[in-house]
């Protein structure tokens, strides 16, 4: 691990989480606008993983988008410990063949995983809250802000393009799928109206404009998610994000 210098001292330590750890320090707060980004990305891919003993928690987020990550652990700064490979796209392969998952998987089909470790933060220990039921649930007195829905969309939304019309954006979130009314009432408030079927989220194409624009520019590897005016695009820019094509 490099070098990182505690905010609060200025003193430079190979282990700041370390330092916090012993009290040297008291932990550094995570501002708001941090916070909306990881509940957001707790909603999707992001975990707070068990950990045995009194540890504070530690924030995970692997996904394949790379350029994402990047972006995201630089804006994390202190808080996050750098990007690196999870798994190869041969592993994961491999993995699936060997449990069943997907007897034929081929290296080919998949991309490399990468993934950000956050410090240990007295606010990941809190967000363990989210576990109590023995899987991840979001919170009943969660209030959707335009970066919270943001950081959940890049994770677990999609447009929905189908022929020649323009696309619909669409969330899926198969583990709350016995929330239909909470999953509605969340976005009803903030003025959306979708429907909610077969765990997705679906807005219609009219407010999937106004859905896009609510939640600001999109971060760096998933401006695809916010292309509704052309198809082809689309495609170049998403594959571009995922690393099959040079931009
Ligand atoms: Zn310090």
């Amino acid at each position: 691990m490099t070098e990182a210098t505690c905010p609060i001292c200025e003193k430079e330590f190979k282990r700041v989480g370390t330092h916090w750890a012993r009290g040297r320090c008291p932990y550094p707060k995570i501002p708001p606008e941090k916070r909306d980004m990881i509940i957001g990305l707790l909603m999707g891919d992001g975990s707070i993983p068990v950990q045995s003993g009194k540890d504070n928690g530690i924030f995970h987020v692997p996904m394949v988008n790379r350029q994402f990550l990047e972006w995201y652990d630089y804006r994390m700064g202190i808080f996050t410990t750098g990007v690196s490979l999870k798994k190869t796209a041969e592993e994961l392969a491999e993995n699936n063949r060997k449990s069943g998952f997907s007897p034929n998987a081929e290296a080919e089909n998949y991309h490399d995983m990468y993934t950000v470790w956050s410090r240990a933060h007295p606010y990941f220990t809190r967000l363990r809250s989210w576990y109590r039921s023995g899987s991840k649930r979001i919170p009943d007195s969660l209030d959707l802000t335009p970066k919270i829905a943001k950081f959940w969309y890049i994770s677990d939304g999609f447009l929905d393009v189908d022929r020649n019309r323009s696309p619909r954006a669409a969330i899926r979130t198969i583990s709350e799928a016995d929330r239909q009314d909470f999953l509605i009432d969340l976005f009803q408030e903030q003025g959306f109206d979708p429907d909610f079927r077969r765990g997705t989220i679906r807005f219609t194409r009219k407010e999937t404009r106004e859905f896009l624009e609510w939640m600001g520019n999109p971060p760096p590897g998933f401006e695809y998610k916010w292309i509704i005016r052309s198809r082809d695009r689309y495609d170049r820019m998403k594959k571009q994000a995922y690393g099959e094509i040079r931009g």
